[in-house]
């Protein structure tokens, strides 16, 4: 029995530009285990995003392997992948992504819904969701009536709505202004405290980063202690 959610092993990535080869990530190797809460510090256009989607069965590495709850993944079919997406992996951008034509409440049922839950079922489900992102009062607003910190805990609690696995967050609060930044995480930080989520999450805020319980770095492709 082993308590490792997701491991990245030996992770190729790479872009072609003309003749050149970009290698993006170059052998990564990381593990995340239940309940860890890792930050993911590294500059600008060093991978971050693309460790990040490819942790999240978003893109295929060129090489290597993602094993997600103890199953490789990166032979499997997109159907295979998109269905473990949808229930193992909960995804955070930095920009909420929400669907603007529905309330807060139905956001956060989408996901639900499209995994065969009952209407009723979901919508408990994401009003215990919004009282704990403390914005119960906001349950019908649509998405362009919430201020930027409101949508990303949206964003966040749809993103944990079908109770995956693992939370993966790309600069989460990367749109925010400081304090609102420092509440929003306060908020996920619960969250995946009280669940026993194992999370990843980039971030440019060292403040937040000093919060997890370690952080790691890109270097030359690989990941690393910081
Ligand atoms: P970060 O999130 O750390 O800013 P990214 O993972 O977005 O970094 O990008 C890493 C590098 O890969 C950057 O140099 C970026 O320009 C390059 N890159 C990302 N996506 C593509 C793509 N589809 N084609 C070519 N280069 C890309
Ligand atoms: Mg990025």
């Amino acid at each position: 029995m082993t308590d490792v959610i997701i491991e990245l092993k030996g992770v190729q990535r790479y872009y072609l530009q003309g003749e050149r080869k970009l290698n993006i990530l170059n052998g990564a190797d990381f593990a995340l285990r239940r309940g860890e809460m890792v930050a993911l510090v590294a500059p600008s256009g060093t991978g971050k995003s693309t460790l990040l989607h490819t942790a999240g069965l978003l893109e295929r590495p060129n090489a290597g392997d993602v094993i997600l709850g103890g199953r490789a993944c990166g032979r499997l079919s997109d159907d295979q992948r998109t269905a473990i997406r949808r229930n193992d992996i909960g995804f955070v951008y930095q920009f909420h992504h929400l669907l603007p034509e529905f309330s807060a409440l139905e956001n956060i049922m989408m996901p639900q819904l499209i995994r065969g839950l009952s209407r009723p079922e979901a919508a408990k489900r994401a009003e215990q969701l919004l009282d704990y992102m403390q914005i119960g009062k906001r349950a019908q607003h649509r998405p362009a009536e919430l201020s930027g910190g409101e949508q990303q805990r949206v964003a966040i609690a749809r993103a944990v709505a079908n109770a995956p696995l693992v939370l993966l967050a790309d600069e989460p609060t990367g749109n925010l202004d400081p304090t609102t930044a420092s509440y929003v995480f306060d908020a996920l930080e619960a969250l995946v405290r009280q669940s026993g989520l194992a999370a990843l999450i980039a971030t440019h805020n060292h403040e937040l980063a000093a919060r997890m319980d370690r952080r790691v770095t890109l270097s030359e492709g690989k990941v690393v202690p910081l």
